[in-house]
């Protein structure tokens, strides 16, 4: 299928619509449809799928997932002034673009969408971040979504891949990886964007796994890991102190060398680790 529809350029979109890039709301904007058409192809076979794109701005990543066949998508946008562009978009695809004007952090998407149903968005990094822990941290496992293609700063997507040992190896890792596989798909530098970013960036491909990793629960893992990573450059046994009287023990029951850094140690024994505060 060609990733190119018949719409204007998207230059001529921001020209036509008045669509100056502001700071305060994250604006970096794709202008390649070649290049959006490649982030949405990253999100997999979507022709079967509802995809929920955050942040569509002037609708190049929308263009793209809807040229690439999406069955439909849910597009929220926080800045009203987009909505124009957007519904030119929705025109020139009958039925298959739905776009709300508000902020993603307050709207729950769901009843708007019919699974299975992917998630695409190339966001600020404060908004991403933010929904990612959200998408990442549900009442109930697997989640609404099957698959999340984000795009972050390069910094941020390296976070979310990280292993043990390494800098950027931490919380976000660890949720990501314990019930997702994550990888990242594509590398962009700052001159993709308009205007361009000061930083690099990589989307993110999340796929949902059907069960964790490894058994543990959720708020307790949650809880011991940050606990660990707040004080990382401490041994484990003092930097989790607070958690209970007999830490040293429940480490070491853990497959844990007390002595260690939170930085050392797997997503298997945090796992285990949070299993020892089971009652
Ligand atoms: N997806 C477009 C693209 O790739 O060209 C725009 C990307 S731009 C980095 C981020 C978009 O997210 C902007 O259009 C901005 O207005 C929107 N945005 C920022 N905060 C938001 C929020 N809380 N909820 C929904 N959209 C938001």
């Amino acid at each position: 299928m060609s990733a190119i529809d018949t719409l204007p350029p998207l230059r001529d979109v921001i020209e036509t619509h008045g669509l100056s890039a502001r700071k305060s709301l994250g604006q970096n904007f794709l202008l390649d449809l070649n290049l959006t058409a490649k982030i949405a192809r990253q999100a997999g076979d979507l022709s079967e799928a509802d995809v929920l794109e955050i942040g569509p701005g002037p609708g190049g990543l929308t263009r793209g997932l809807l040229a690439e066949g999406a069955r439909r998508v849910l597009a929220i946008e926080k800045d009203a002034r987009c909505m124009p562009a957007l519904e030119e978009i929705s025109a020139a695809y009958p039925g298959r673009l739905q776009v709300i004007n508000g902020d993603a952090l307050e709207i729950n998407p769901l009843s708007h969408l019919t699974p299975p149903i992917h998630v695409a968005a190339n966001l600020p990094y404060n908004v991403g971040t933010e929904l990612l822990v959200r998408w990442l941290t549900p009442k109930e496992w697997p989640p609404y979504w099957q698959s999340l293609t984000l795009m972050f700063q390069r910094e941020v997507a390296e976070r979310i891949v990280a292993q043990p040992g390494s800098k950027a190896y931490g919380r976000l890792a660890l949720l990501a990886q314990w019930r997702a596989e994550a990888k990242i798909v594509m590398s962009l530098p700052p001159g993709a964007f308009t205007p361009p970013p000061k930083v690099s960036s990589a989307v993110v491909h999340l796929t949902a796994l059907a069960e964790p990793r490894f058994p543990a629960d959720a708020a307790t893992l949650s809880r011991i890991v940050a606990a660990a990573f707040n004080q990382r450059r401490k041994m484990l046994r003092a930097a989790l102190k607070g958690q209970a009287p007999d830490i040293q023990d429940r480490l070491i029951a853990a497959g844990i060398d007390p002595t260690e850094r939170a930085e050392q140690v797997s997503l298997e024994q945090f796992c285990a680790l949070a299993r020892q505060f089971k009652k």
